[in-house]
């Protein structure tokens, strides 16, 4: 078991870091205020290679591993976890296109996604289903052989409205996950409509919104895959969904806690800095203790991602419901080192509490990973 990074991993880590602190952390809170989408900052990212990362370098991407995504993932989201989180989605997204896609779709779709010329959501939550995905109503009906009649609605979709394609799971079929698709709707198309952003807690700068079908026509080539296989998709979609979303949160947490050892050394209280009251050193020890916890987790699940190993999927929701739960904890505990200031907009921490708290909730809420996990472990269907 080798622990270090590689030269490479070192190199990209880096230049994840100082793209970060240079391009994101300086406007993070104004955009956070303002819910400003940064497209031109994602465009500078994707053309760093950060918008289809694990992408085969054949399908035009970066070509690397979903541990090395998850090393920039964190870097970028220890400058801004919601515009961090905003890429993975675009990744994850780009991932399928090309992992599921033809080659004509490939060729189609990928080369404006990974340039981010082209943002892509994803789009399986539906009013009536989230945490039960597979009984999504959203209709397909086939209109001759060439065309799909799209008929339902989409919630809560990252990027609803400003994206260019959405990827859409289906049903074209019987209930249940065997009746699902996946196709692709390029916007704009007539009959394809979108709700008011909502008003969210955090992840501001990023638009929020449902996503309408009334009467879409959608060419059955830009079905993925064949009829029957969307959830699936979905699914395996989401395992490196998951490992992302919890690399975020890690970088969250680490620049929570970095604040932290700062504030703590120049706070004074009682006559001395607050760093001296061992209550606090010991809250410091938690928060690395369960930091590093939670890190190796998340690396080894995206090993077992990129390996193909047999309980990757376990290993993708035991690595984001402990990482997203710990990292939320550790920047509300650093909110409170930080008293009354840690409460108010200008010190920052408060946007990371805002912003990882939809890590436990959004890519199968934690309640959801433990199902997955305990079926598993009880080896059900
Ligand atoms: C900001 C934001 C962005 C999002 N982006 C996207 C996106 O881009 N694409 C997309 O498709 N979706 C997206 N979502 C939707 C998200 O994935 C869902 O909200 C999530 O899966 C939960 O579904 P739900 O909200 O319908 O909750 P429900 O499924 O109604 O769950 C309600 C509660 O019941 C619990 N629960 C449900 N079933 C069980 C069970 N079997 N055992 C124990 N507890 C259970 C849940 O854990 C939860 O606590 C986003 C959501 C948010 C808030």
């Amino acid at each position: 078991m080798d622990f270090d990074l590689t030269e490479e991993q070192r190199a990209f880590q880096d230049a994840a870091r100082e793209f970060a602190r240079e391009s994101l952390l300086p406007h993070a809170g104004t955009w956070d205020e303002t819910r400003h989408f940064p497209a031109e900052e994602l465009r500078q990212a994707a053309a760093l290679g950060f918008a289809g990362i694990y992408v085969p370098e054949a399908h035009g991407g970066a070509g690397l591993g979903r541990l090395d995504a998850a090393l920039i993932f964190e870097e970028l989201a220890y400058a801004d976890p919601s515009t961090a989180a905003f890429l993975t989605i675009h990744n994850m997204v780009a991932g399928m296109i090309s992992r599921f896609g033809s080659e004509e779709q490939r060729e189609r779709f990928l080369p404006k996604v990974l340039t981010a010329e082209h943002f892509v959501s994803y789009c399986l939550t539906e009013p009536g289903s989230g945490s039960d995905a597979a009984a999504l109503r959203t209709k397909a009906e086939a209109v001759g052989n060439a065309q799909y009649k799209v008929n339902g609605s989409k919630a809560f979709i990252s990027g609803g409205g400003i994206a260019d394609l959405y990827v859409t799971m289906v049903r074209t079929g019987e209930a249940g996950p065997r009746g699902i698709s996946c196709v692709v709707v390029e916007a704009p198309a007539e009959g394809l409509s979108f709700g008011v952003p909502e008003r969210k807690m955090g992840w501001n700068s990023q638009p929020t919104a449902s996503v309408n079908f009334s009467d879409v026509l959608v060419p059955v080539a830009n079905r993925l895959g064949a009829e029957g296989d969307g959830f699936r998709y979905a699914m395996m979609g989401l395992d490196g969904g998951r490992v992302n979303i919890a690399a975020c949160s890690l970088g969250g947490a680490q620049a929570c806690l970095d604040a932290s050892l700062a504030y703590v050394r120049q706070r004074r209280a009682f006559g001395k800095a607050i760093a001296d009251f061992q209550a606090l050193q010991f809250k410091l020890a938690d928060m690395a203790t369960e930091l590093e916890a939670a890190r190796l987790m998340v690396h080894r699940a995206a090993v077992a991602l990129d390996r193909g190993e047999k309980d990757a999927t376990q290993r993708c929701a035991m690595a984001k419901r402990f990482a997203t739960d710990l990292c939320h904890r550790i920047c509300d505990e650093a909110l409170q080192l930080h008293g009354g200031y840690g409460y108010i907009h200008s010190t920052g921490i408060e946007r990371y509490v805002r912003d990882l708290r939809v890590h436990r909730i959004l890519e199968g809420t934690n309640e959801i990973m433990r199902v997955i996990i305990a079926r598993k472990m009880l080896e059900v269907i």
